[in-house]
């Protein structure tokens, strides 16, 4: 396997992202093929003895177990990292092994984190159980408020944690304003980029230290499998990281990595697309019901921001119709395109009621603490004709009188 020739990085560096994300780490065997290689292989054989001992050395290129390298899940590596501007990417298994590998490569009893506490349910309970059942202090805070990033700091501060925009309350945190905050301090700045990925938003490029991604949303795109990646320096991802993922294995598939090589070939024209009848839809929500919040509207109170950090506002957004848990499932019920499904940034169109679904487990207080309220209803909008969904949602809204 070789590396496609003009894909030296001064050249792949200036590609435009939709571009990357169909070229970039493209390795092609001796026949030539066009799509990616899948490498189902779990060990790499060697010529001589002499020659599986100097890679295990480190004296000779190669791989040597799937763990540790494979060809398939090295070309996505390559191509989220130059989406992403970062030196160096390492997939996952899922989001949460990246996010959980991010943090804990770094972090040691007596260290302290402050995260925003607007976080995907899963990524609240490393903050809130995981961490500090390992002696790492974690302090939640409004992450919007960029004082309170300052006020939180102290001496043994080691990571600031957040996603923008924030699953499921689409909160918007200046990237730019925390991460800057962060360096001064000698903090590790660790950003959840899920929702927007690098096609909407680069927070490299706005002083990000870590970029970790569920590529299981957006990247696939089409809800076929799970997946996730962290980029970084390459000192981070080689000397922080990889001692980490290696020895603990939360290695991504090959299969999946190819999948996921499959849907970055698309991701450019998909989120555009989906930001687009987002938006339509959004409008049409807008008129109807309560509250809409969804940061590519002008009633959001983020607008602003948002638009000055992405390129547009992404296929998520969440709607809070008054009244509570009952009318919220029963608009659900009533739907007969969109399906109830709390999983996002697939080409279909999905909806959960999160405050009994993906953020139950946050408990209560937190989730009212973040405006997770049991009118709250979020939508993933897909590639359908816009016009169908909004027929979709009237109907429903119907259903449940309004
Ligand atoms: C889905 C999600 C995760 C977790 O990713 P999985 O691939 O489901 O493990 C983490 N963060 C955010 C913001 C997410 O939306």
């Amino acid at each position: 396997m070789k590396k496609k020739s003009g894909q030296d990085k001064n050249i792949t560096d200036k590609w435009r992202p939709a571009t990357q994300a169909i070229r970039g780490g493209t390795y092609r065997t001796e026949f030539g093929e066009t799509s990616e290689a899948l490498f189902l292989t779990s060990g790499y054989s060697y010529d001589c003895a002499e020659d599986a001992a100097a890679r295990f050395m480190g004296e000779q290129d190669g791989m040597t177990y799937s763990r540790l390298q494979n060809p398939t899940v090295q070309m996505l590596e390559e191509r989220i990292a130059l989406l992403d501007g970062a030196e160096a990417c390492r997939a996952t298994a899922s989001g949460m092994a990246a996010m959980t590998a991010a943090l804990l490569c770094q972090l040691q009893a007596g260290d302290h984190v402050v995260a925003s506490r607007a976080l995907f349910g899963s990524c609240r309970w490393l903050t809130d159980t995981l961490l500090p059942k390992f002696g790492i202090e974690t302090t939640v805070i409004d992450g919007r408020d960029i004082d309170a990033w300052a006020q939180a700091s102290k001496p043994n501060t080691k990571v600031y944690f957040f996603e923008t925009p924030a699953n499921p309350t689409m909160d918007i945190i200046d990237v730019r304003a925390v991460c800057d905050m962060a360096r001064e301090r000698g903090i590790t700045s660790v950003v959840d980029n899920a929702f927007a990925t690098a096609a909407l938003q680069k927070p490299i490029a706005m002083g990000a230290d870590v970029v970790a991604y569920s590529a299981t949303k957006m990247m696939d795109g089409q809800g076929r499998v799970l997946a996730g990646a962290i980029c970084a320096s390459e000192a981070f991802i080689n000397d922080i990281l990889l001692p980490f993922h290696r020895n603990t294995g939360p290695t991504l598939s090959a299969f999946n990595a190819w999948v996921v090589l499959k849907g970055l070939e698309t991701l450019d024209l998909r989120i555009k697309k989906q930001s687009e009848n987002a938006l339509q839809v959004a409008q049409f929500l807008e008129s109807r019901i309560e509250r809409v919040s969804y940061p590519g509207l002008e009633s959001h109170p983020q607008h602003q921001l948002a638009m000055q950090q992405m390129e547009a506002a992404g296929p998520i957004f969440s709607i809070y119709l008054g009244g509570g848990r009952e009318r919220a499932h029963g608009m659900l019920n009533a739907l007969n395109i969109i399906d109830i499904c709390n999983n996002i940034g697939d080409s279909k169109s999905l909806m959960t009621h999160p405050s009994s679904t993906t953020h139950y487990g946050m408990g209560e207080e937190a989730r009212l603490e973040v405006g997770i309220t049991e009118d709250m209803l979020r939508i993933n909008v897909g590639l359908e004709d816009p016009l169908d969904i909004i027929d979709d949602l009237d109907g429903a809204l119907r259903a449940v009188g309004l």
